[in-house]
């Protein structure tokens, strides 16, 4: 039986978490957060003193460590190597390294190949940067996200004073310009809008709408 895959694309901060969440859990799909995964490499590389630019090291840390996903009381916990690292992989340390961890291919190797198995399995909402372009190709409905990066700012800004963290707009807009230049220019998949993908502005959309819209899309997909 092959199993539906919603990819969810675009830049840091325009909604897909949140949306591809929700999209799942309304869809009855499991949600798959592949930055949590490069997430949490980086953070084992910052444990292990191992430098976001040793592509050899990184490769062989991303082949050895274990990341599950697991649903606590309605949130998904990530779990690496046995521990709960849910909050720790979303720490600026973790958040300011992880692009050059993920520039690797080595790395994205690895992770690409347990991305594609998720699918082997499940129905998914996956969402990151490459799961419309690299990793789900073949997906049923793929959606590009973006927002303004004023209004991007100011959710993360929200989504940090959520987690007791005081931060600024100015701050998160450097630190989501910076990662989107990043994620964008570098050789191995880059960010990028593929021409099969359909575009969604969520500058003025609830979350709410945002879900509503993809669902839409779904059916729609469904029916032609
Ligand atoms: O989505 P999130 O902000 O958690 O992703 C963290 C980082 O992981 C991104 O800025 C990007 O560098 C990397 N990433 C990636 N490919 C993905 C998902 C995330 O390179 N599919």
């Amino acid at each position: 039986m092959s199993h539906k895959v919603i990819a969810v694309d675009g830049p840091a901060g325009s909604g897909k978490s949140t949306t591809a969440r929700q999209v799942a859990e309304k869809l009855g799909f499991i949600y798959l957060d592949t930055g949590a995964m490069y997430r949490s490499v980086t953070l084992l590389a910052l444990r292990e003193g191992i430098s976001p630019s040793d592509a050899e090291a990184l490769q062989q840390l991303a082949e050895e460590s274990v990341i599950e996903f697991r649903l606590e009381g309605g949130e998904q916990r990530t779990i690496v190597n046995g521990e709960d690292v849910s909050e720790n992989i979303r720490s600026p340390e973790v958040t300011t390294a992880v692009s050059e961890v993920s520039a690797h291919s080595g790395v994205r190797k690895v992770m690409v190949e347990r991305q594609q198995q998720y699918a082997t399995k499940f129905d998914l909402v996956a969402e990151g940067r490459d799961t419309t372009s690299v990793v789900f190709q073949h997906a049923f409905l793929k959606v590009y996200l973006v927002a303004d990066v004023v209004e991007r700012a100011k959710r993360r800004v929200r989504d940090f004073a959520r987690l007791g963290r005081k931060t600024s707009i100015e701050e998160q807009v450097k630190d989501i310009e910076r990662r989107d230049e990043y994620d964008s220019s570098r050789n191995v998949s880059p960010l990028t809008m593929t021409t099969d993908s359909l575009l969604v502005d969520t500058t003025d959309l609830t979350v709410d709408q945002q879900v509503d819209r993809i669902i839409e899309l779904f059916r729609e997909k469904l029916e032609s």
